[in-house]
């Protein structure tokens, strides 16, 4: 008897056949070659895992080249396009083919699709649709500028009013997005706002010329007194990487109010967690 019978009973059958070959009459240790045993044994239990393992490495496979395959550009293919169905950043798409400074694709080009890893955090199909119905004119953002609205209650119906009425402007709104934080709006809520569908400047920043050239987000909640939530997070992620895209933008277009606006302000307020985001950011587009 093996001293592993208890743990494979196979083993046991391989030993009870030799010791059967040999006249099912236990011959005792001496005529039992000890080192065959083993040798059968080490054999057995190879096969044994083996049969496991290979098809777990063609699975592995299998999911390895359906999330990082490869693409053959086809006629009236774009980046964006190619991006977007893939469910990949275009800089993540662009930075694996090369395509850094120019995201001119050929027909007949084949492009390596990043991993799985590096998909994009998504966002409703609405805003989706939102953000590639508008004209956006090649070059014409420069930056994404992140706010706060400074209180824990807000809707774009609200902000639309308190801008026209009180900061007297007549395009209403100065942001071109909303994220709400489940107090007037849904917790992560997205909400697009007219400068962004009439792709018009922004009102959120000190200056005109800065105001022409970025896009503002803004974060319902007072983040010098808390943290955003972890959905308004999740949200501003998803919104930021659709933008990137549609925009032609990299991670260092994305800014806070505090450190694009000419005069000082506090704006996303001191508990927005603005180097984690951008360290998530860039970690997963780098992948
Ligand atoms: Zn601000």
């Amino acid at each position: 008897m093996c001293s592993e019978a208890g743990l494979f009973p196979q083993v046991v059958l391989n030993c009870d056949s030799v010791l059967h070959r040999v006249g099912g009459i236990v011959l005792g240790s001496d005529l039992v070659n000890r080192n065959q045993l083993r040798s059968d044994f080490r054999k057995s239990l190879f096969w044994r895992v083996a049969r496991w393992l290979l098809p777990c490495l063609v699975v592995c496979l299998c999911f390895v080249r359906a999330n990082a395959g490869s693409y053959v550009v086809r006629r009236g293919d774009t980046l964006y396009g190619i991006a977007r169905s893939h469910g990949v950043s275009i800089a993540a798409l662009a930075e694996r083919n090369g395509l850094s400074h120019s995201y001119h694709v050929y027909v007949g080009q084949r492009l390596d699709v990043p991993s799985r890893r590096t998909r994009r955090v998504p966002i409703p199909a609405s805003v989706q649709r939102a953000i590639d119905r508008a004209h956006v004119r090649q070059g014409r953002w420069k930056y994404i500028v992140i706010h706060h609205s400074g209180v824990d209650e807000g809707t774009v119906a609200g902000m639309d009013r308190y801008h026209r009425e009180v900061r007297h402007m007549e395009n209403g709104i100065a942001y071109h997005f909303v994220i709400g934080d489940g107090h007037g709006m849904k917790d992560g809520e997205i909400a697009v706002c007219p400068r962004w569908t009439k792709q018009i400047d922004g009102g959120h920043l000190a200056s005109e010329a800065q105001d022409h050239i970025a896009l503002g987000i803004c974060l319902v909640g007072n983040f010098d007194k808390h943290r955003p939530t972890h959905r308004q997070m999740r949200s501003l992620r998803g919104l930021v990487e659709a933008l990137m895209a549609r925009c032609h933008l990299t991670a260092a277009a994305i800014k806070t109010h505090k450190q694009i606006n000419v005069i000082p302000t506090r704006c996303p307020g001191k508990y927005f967690p603005f180097k984690a985001f951008m360290k998530d950011l860039k970690a997963d587009g780098e992948r």
